[in-house]
């Protein structure tokens, strides 16, 4: 039956599309593993997320606070024009991941897969076991600091019968910090730093740097630019939590990322990242696409579930939407054909990719998915902007590009 072949799709690729409705089921582990030849990522280490239940309405008796009274009354004043139209984008998409949703509930075999998807015998990892490369590149010594790189090679996969593979290896020594570092191979490359282990995938490359450094990604010929560029902000936002999980920056910089020399002549999709925050959506429509020269085409919508396939959070919640939305747009494209002429498909409106989150504030790995959309030659040239990974065949740059590379997260094939 068709569906079942849909299901062994997804047990390959980790997409499944759902043929009554808009919307794809995406399990990021299977994704990412597709990066990677002897290495795979833990799915307990991913989706190590416990999510606490927000209720939807407090009763007078749970909150005996006045301050949350305060707010309590503050809801049934009549909302403010920001707060309208955020509930007006709201009632909009609502019906869109309802009908997500309930495609997603309505494959029973999908479900059953989710649920024993956690146990390969790994813990969670930790943030105090990981490396703060945020605070290592602002140091005096940060110029200084090196990563070791060890290549395998494959005419010495089984020689020297118990010897660690790496020994036999070739190492190069390269800065970690400012520089951009390559795995031209088709293999996965183990790297090491500060006595850490990194898995750096097939032709994958980072730089890992400040904001202030990005120009350094900008191509020397305007057709080595790039095709895909997904961005990730680091927005503001009131969460003391995402505070002290990394830095945040005010608007004004992003409207100085350098996307239209990041791009490629023949042109690029854009995929933004964005918050529920009303004042937000309205700032990157009405200033940041226009600035970048990136034309606006459509909303995807990425929805939040858990391994048994109910939302994290109720859906009508002001502050705890489950979902987020994903803008794109196109630079240096002028016109953007819907029909067969051109080589490159028109990204459907209204889209709605479910996953279950990993750790706070990591996307899931959407880049296969836009490729279709991508303009410009095969294969696309894709980098992310503020990454805290790698992907084979992907430029990453941010400030913790190794972040979710750190062995922790993989188990040996
Ligand atoms: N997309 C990522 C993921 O899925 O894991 C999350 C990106 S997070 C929203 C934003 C990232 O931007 C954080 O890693 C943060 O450290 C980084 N960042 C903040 N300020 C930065 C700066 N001035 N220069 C470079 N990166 C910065």
């Amino acid at each position: 039956p068709e569906k079942n072949e849909e299901l062994f799709l997804f047990l390959d690729s980790g997409i499944y599309r759902f043929r009554s409705s808009n919307a794809i089921f995406i399990d990021p582990v299977r994704i990412l593993n597709s990066s990677y030849t002897r290495f795979r990522v833990s799915p307990a280490a991913y989706y190590s997320r416990s999510f606490e239940h927000i209720k939807r309405e407090e009763t007078p008796l749970a909150s005996p606070s006045s301050r949350k009274r305060k707010r309590k009354q503050s809801k049934s004043l009549p909302r403010n024009e920001t707060e309208e139209s955020a509930h007006q984008r709201h009632l909009a998409a609502r019906p869109l991941l309802l009908r997500a949703h309930e495609a997603l509930l309505g494959v029973k075999d999908l479900l059953s897969c989710l649920c024993d998807i956690k146990n390969d015998g790994r813990s969670s990892v930790e943030s105090k076991e990981l490396l703060p490369f945020v605070e290592l590149g602002k140091v005096w010594q940060a110029p200084l600091y090196e990563m070791s790189l060890y290549f395998r090679p494959h005419d010495k996969q089984t020689e020297d019968g118990g010897m660690p593979l790496i020994q036999c290896g070739e190492r190069e020594v390269v800065p970690i910090f400012n520089n951009l570092v390559v795995n031209k191979t088709s293999d996965d490359l183990e790297a090491e730093f500060h006595t850490r282990w990194y898995i750096i995938p097939r032709e994958s490359c980072f730089y890992m740097s400040d904001l202030g450094q990005i120009h350094n990604l900008i191509p020397d010929q305007s057709d080595h630019g790039f095709n895909l560029i997904v961005i990730d902000p680091p927005w503001e936002n009131k969460s003391a939590y995402q505070k002290s999980v990394y830095s945040v920056l005010p608007n004004r910089y992003f409207l100085s990322l350098p996307i239209k020399q990041l791009s490629h002549t023949e042109g690029a999709l854009v995929a933004l990242w964005i918050t529920n925050r009303e004042k937000l959506q309205v700032f990157v429509e009405k200033e940041l696409f226009p600035i970048w020269g990136v034309r606006y085409v459509a909303r995807l919508y990425w929805l939040k579930v858990k391994l048994d396939g109910s939302l994290i959070g109720d859906l009508d919640l002001f502050h705890h939407r489950p979902y987020e939305c994903l803008l794109l747009g196109y630079s240096n494209v002028q016109e953007v054909a819907s029909d067969h002429h051109s080589a490159f498909k028109r990204p459907q409106d209204n889209q709605v990719i479910i996953s279950v989150p990993g750790d706070y504030s990591r996307k899931p790995p959407i880049g296969k998915l836009l490729l279709d959309y991508a303009p410009g030659p095969k294969p696309a040239r894709c980098i992310e902007l503020f990454a805290r990974e790698l992907f084979a065949g992907w430029t990453s740059w941010g400030n913790e590009t190794l972040h979710f590379q750190d062995s922790r997260y993989f188990l040996n094939v």
